[in-house]
């Protein structure tokens, strides 16, 4: 089967021991079956792996993860060694009947460079060069005769959460890292007015547009859902966040949850 990607996904090189926020820290790595297969027979790492999952270290860290951060299983074994998670992170993948789309998630601070830092529209592009059209909804975030703030609001129906409520029902979501809700709560503190959003996005129209292109491309056209998220990462640009970090942060409490994913794109349907 055919996976087209965006073509900025060709440029993403994992940054290893450079990454400032490393994917191998404060996330549960649960493991694939084949994978826990093959480290059964291995007892250094079955040693390290309880309920399909590898024991993180108590500050969080992968067990393989070393001081360095490099991995200690890729510096022994080779990349192919890795389970699945760990091969294909930040990749993702939505499948249709006969092919499937897939991208690279803003969770990951090097996804995030290249995702927010293209300029204009992405080609979808298959690993033999076939290049597919851009769905409909990808296309018109690209449509340069409206301004953003326009698109988004016809993306949500003309609805638009206030900005106080809307941190509010983000951060009722599950938890992951406590410094994503104490930036909600500089929001539900002092909320942003309208004005005040549409002014942050004016200002960083390329990255903002760029996310609302991911998010309709991986969420298959969730209007509402992408200018809601857009509203919220420019209000925490409004209280003094760096875009990327936003985004980031964004990506691994809402997207990297299956249960907060859900509840978003059921909430803001
Ligand atoms: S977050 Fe991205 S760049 Fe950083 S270690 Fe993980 S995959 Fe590599």
């Amino acid at each position: 089967m055919s996976v087209y990607r965006p073509d900025y996904c060709n440029d993403f090189r994992c940054k290893a021991d450079k990454c400032l926020h490393t994917c191998c820290a404060g996330w549960v790595i649960g493991i694939d079956d084949e994978s826990l297969e093959r480290f059964g027979n291995d007892p250094e790492v079955s040693a390290k792996i309880k309920d399909g999952c590898f024991v993180l270290k108590e500050n969080g860290r992968c067990p393989f993860l070393r001081d360095d951060n490099l991995c200690d299983m890729i510096l022994k074994h080779g990349e192919d060694y890795l389970c699945e998670i760990c091969k294909e992170h930040p990749r993702f993948y939505n499948t249709f009947d006969d092919h499937a789309e897939g991208g690279i998630g803003l969770a990951c601070e090097e996804a995030c460079r290249l995702v927010l830092g293209h300029d204009g529209p992405f080609e979808l592009v298959s690993e033999d060069g076939a290049v597919m059209e851009l769905p409909g909804y990808v296309k018109a975030v690209f449509d340069g005769t409206k301004p953003l703030n326009e698109k988004l609001l016809s993306f949500s129906s003309g609805r638009r959460a206030n900005s106080k409520l809307r941190a509010e029902i983000f951060a009722g979501m599950e938890v992951m890292d406590p410094s994503w809700i104490r930036l909600l709560h500089r929001i539900i503190g002092s909320p942003v007015s309208n004005g005040d959003e549409d002014e942050i996005i004016n200002s960083h129209e390329k990255e903002f547009t760029n996310i609302a292109a991911y998010l309709m491309y991986r969420y298959e056209g969730a209007g509402r859902f992408t200018a809601e998220s857009v509203w919220l990462l420019a209000d925490l640009v409004f209280h003094g966040t760096d875009i990327r970090d936003a985004a980031r942060m964004f990506s691994g409490e809402v997207e990297y949850s299956d249960i907060n994913i859900e509840d978003a794109l059921d909430t803001f349907g």
